[in-house]
């Protein structure tokens, strides 16, 4: 999904509605495009709209390439600058993502730095040609705990400092609680609850919701853990049967749901949608 929101694949179906912050048209609209249909210069304009952080910095670089070329060529590819304009805006992101002083970092290889220097490169070459959405994969997950808060907290600031939105996928709760003002949860491709980031910790509605904060550590040795309310193994991926994707590990399903198609999402609380029949 996160690399069908950023036009890495090409949609089969649906739309993904995008809000330019300007209007790419130049008529100062303000209403959102089906940028799965997009071609030619609005294509142009979305890609700097839109960028995406990889999970793992290590595969996601050309190891021959210095940092000066990795965070470049996004500008070069939107003909953005000339080679000294460049210089000083790969300079400029590369002491906003923490690699200070810039001139010792600019013509290294990715070898020669640490797992969470080389994830701030990362960051470096999606913010380069200021993006207004940024989708980042599990950006911590391949890094050490003590490099994961660094960069986390990065994140945020540049999303305030720069107007950022991410759209942060991660299977850690408490990763998410702590980046996202709302979350969305997902089972074999299907959005199955959204709410915001509170209120679903507070107040979750869909079984998979529920047994997935069942299963968050709780650092108490007193602490009795009801069994997980899951059951069964994961359904496969390919081709799953057209009825509700969580049925068969599901511990309320009826004979309705494997009756019938996946369920629609509908609004339970205010801003609080699920995807269950049974809620
Ligand atoms: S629709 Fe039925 S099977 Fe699916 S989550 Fe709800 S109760 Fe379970």
């Amino acid at each position: 999904m996160g690399k069908l929101l950023v036009k890495l694949l090409e949609p089969t179906e649906g739309e993904i509605r995008f809000r330019f912050p300007d209007s790419p048209a130049g008529d100062g609209s303000d209403d959102p495009v089906d940028a799965s249909t997009i071609r030619g210069r609005q294509l142009r304009a979305f890609r700097r709209q839109a960028q995406m952080i990889f999970q793992d910095p290590y595969e996601s670089m050309n190891p021959r390439r210095t940092i000066y070329d990795t965070i470049a060529e996004p500008l070069a590819v939107q003909g953005i600058g000339h080679l000294i304009d460049r210089v000083d805006r790969v300079s400029e992101i590369l002491t906003m993502v923490g690699l200070t002083p810039a001139s010792s970092f600019l013509f290294r290889h990715p070898h020669e730095l640490s797992g969470g220097q080389r994830q701030r490169v990362a960051i470096a070459r999606a913010l380069v040609i200021g993006p207004s959405f940024v989708v980042a994969d599990e950006p911590t997950s391949m890094l050490d705990v003590s490099s994961r808060t660094g960069i986390m907290a990065l994140m945020q600031d540049l999303a305030q400092r720069l107007g950022i939105a991410y759209l942060y996928i991660t299977h850690d709760l408490a990763v998410a609680r702590y980046m996202c003002d709302r979350i969305a949860v997902m089972y074999l491709g299907k959005i199955v609850e959204l709410a915001e980031t509170e209120e679903l910790l507070r107040n979750p509605l869909h079984p998979y919701t529920r047994a997935l904060l069942s299963a968050v550590p709780v650092p108490d040795p007193t602490h009795r853990r009801e069994r997980p309310d899951i059951l069964g193994d994961l359904t496969l991926p390919i081709d799953p049967p057209p009825r509700c994707r969580f049925y068969d590990r599901c511990p309320i399903a009826t004979d309705f749901c494997r009756d019938n198609p996946h369920p629609p999402a509908e609004e339970k609380a205010p801003d609080h949608w699920v995807a269950c029949y049974e809620v």
